[in-house]
């Protein structure tokens, strides 16, 4: 495929954008090649700017779970533009927002908006400190709550991907407040706790991790971390930015039926717009200012373009509720065949899949944390990555990323798919 206005495109952009690109992971640094620009988007399709066409498999890394450019979410936008983008003062969107989502998400009793999956989990630890007073969390490793300080500490996604989960430029101070423990591992959780007596604040995590790739938590292991919060008074924090409203409507503790104190969003909630929030318990929410003396602050949160896309699609997924088990099913179906075709090339990998989030590893060995996601050979995965978007298959460009499946998906996608992929297992070497 011709793409040399990609090519002259990203060669400006490394003038004037550091790396060339606004978020690290697009760079295509991990697999090779040169990053493609996209122009536009429609349904299951991405565009881009040399004219050729691809099956999105990475969906806006999450937010685009009903296919790209849906009429609802368009029409939306299109009637919120009317008037004014902005007010900095309340709207009856943001209320109307706000009550949708406590009413999805079970334990989000009351909700800030925000402006990224980022700025709510900056948020999110700072009420559990403010709350508690406390100052340390635990963090499991390899898991990624956005580019916050005390979160560039064994971080997933990107971090892992250009091999710095511990990103210079944070200081001493505040990583010594970030403890680490490896996902799935109840017993590192409990160890902090107690070398920490009464100073941990909040154990932060992905409840089905996506950034260090797709990886499930074990029986039990959700509930284990509810019950060590009750007895040491922490905050458990579920990051439901990716798994929120994907994994079910209320996300991963809605499917694991593990309530956490707090919860923070984003991508879905905001249509494709730029938006996160972060809710929970009254008793907690209530902390946050002008309730109460913790504060944080937002030009642009609730903004009205991005309630509006957001809001169209929480409603469009709610009264279709039929999608979830469209994406599951589809999900379901293109990994059976990947699971077929990789084994029949005698080649080791893992697949793991929560719903409509998957990925494939370049290891036999079972991935439930960090180091077991590491064994995964990552020459093996650009290999195979190159080749399937030569063949217009638009995976992400990096072995620590979940894929995310939109609803816009259909068998003719999924044949399509596989056909690419009996052809890049040939040349995964
Ligand atoms: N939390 C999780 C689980 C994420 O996957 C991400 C981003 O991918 C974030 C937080 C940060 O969100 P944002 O990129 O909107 O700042």
């Amino acid at each position: 495929m011709a793409n040399d206005r990609s090519k002259s495109l990203f060669e400006k952009a490394k003038q004037f954008i550091p790396g060339g690109v606004n978020s690290p992971v697009r760079a295509f640094r991990a697999v090779g090649g040169n990053p493609l620009f996209m122009k536009s988007a429609k349904g299951a399709y991405l565009y881009d700017e040399d004219g050729n066409t691809y099956i999105d498999l990475i969906n806006s890394w999450g937010p685009m779970i009903l296919g790209h450019a849906h009429p609802s979410v368009e029409e939306a936008v299109k009637a919120a533009l009317v008037g004014s983008p902005s007010f900095g003062a309340p709207t009856a969107r943001e209320v109307e927002m706000a009550e949708l989502i406590c009413s999805i998400m079970p334990s989000v009793e009351k909700v800030r908006m925000v402006n990224s999956g980022t700025e709510a989990t900056m948020s999110a630890i700072r009420v559990a400190r403010g709350y508690t007073g406390r100052d340390k969390i635990i963090k499991m490793e390899g898991c990624y709550h956005g580019h916050g300080d005390s979160f560039l500490i064994a971080a997933g996604s990107g971090a892992l991907t250009f091999g710095t989960p511990d990103s210079p430029g944070v200081t001493k101070g505040t990583a010594k407040d970030t403890l680490i423990a490896p996902f799935n591992s109840l017993d590192a959780v409990d160890k902090l706790i107690t070398e920490n007596k009464n100073e941990i604040a909040a154990i932060i995590l992905e409840p089905v991790v996506g950034n260090m790739g797709c990886v499930p938590p074990q029986p039990g292991y959700l509930q284990g971390l509810r019950s060590l919060c009750d007895k040491h008074s922490i905050v458990l924090i579920f990051d439901e930015v990716m798994t929120g409203f994907r994994l079910a409507p209320g996300g991963a503790q809605e499917l694991y039926g593990v309530k956490p104190d707090l919860s923070t969003m984003g991508k879905i909630i905001g249509g494709g717009l730029p938006v996160g929030a972060y809710g929970g318990r009254k008793e907690i929410m209530d902390y946050i200012s002008p309730a109460g003396p913790i504060y944080q602050a937002g030009t642009l949160s609730g903004n009205p373009l991005a309630m509006a896309a957001g809001m169209a699609m929480l409603k469009h997924l709610q009264a279709n509720p039929g999608i979830y088990q469209h994406i599951n099913q589809i999900t379901t179906k293109l990994v059976d065949g990947l699971r077929r075709q990789i084994a029949a090339a005698g080649l080791k990998y893992t697949i793991n899949q929560v719903g409509s989030m998957f990925t494939l590893f370049f290891t036999e060995t079972v991935v439930t944390d960090f180091d077991t996601a590491k064994t995964s050979d990552t020459q093996k995965f650009a290999a195979y990555f190159q080749s399937m978007l030569a063949q217009g298959i638009y995976m992400a460009p990096s072995q620590y990323e979940a894929m995310f499946i939109s609803n816009a998906i259909s068998n003719d996608e999924v044949n399509a798919i596989l056909k690419a992929s009996e052809e890049a297992l040939r040349h995964t070497r």
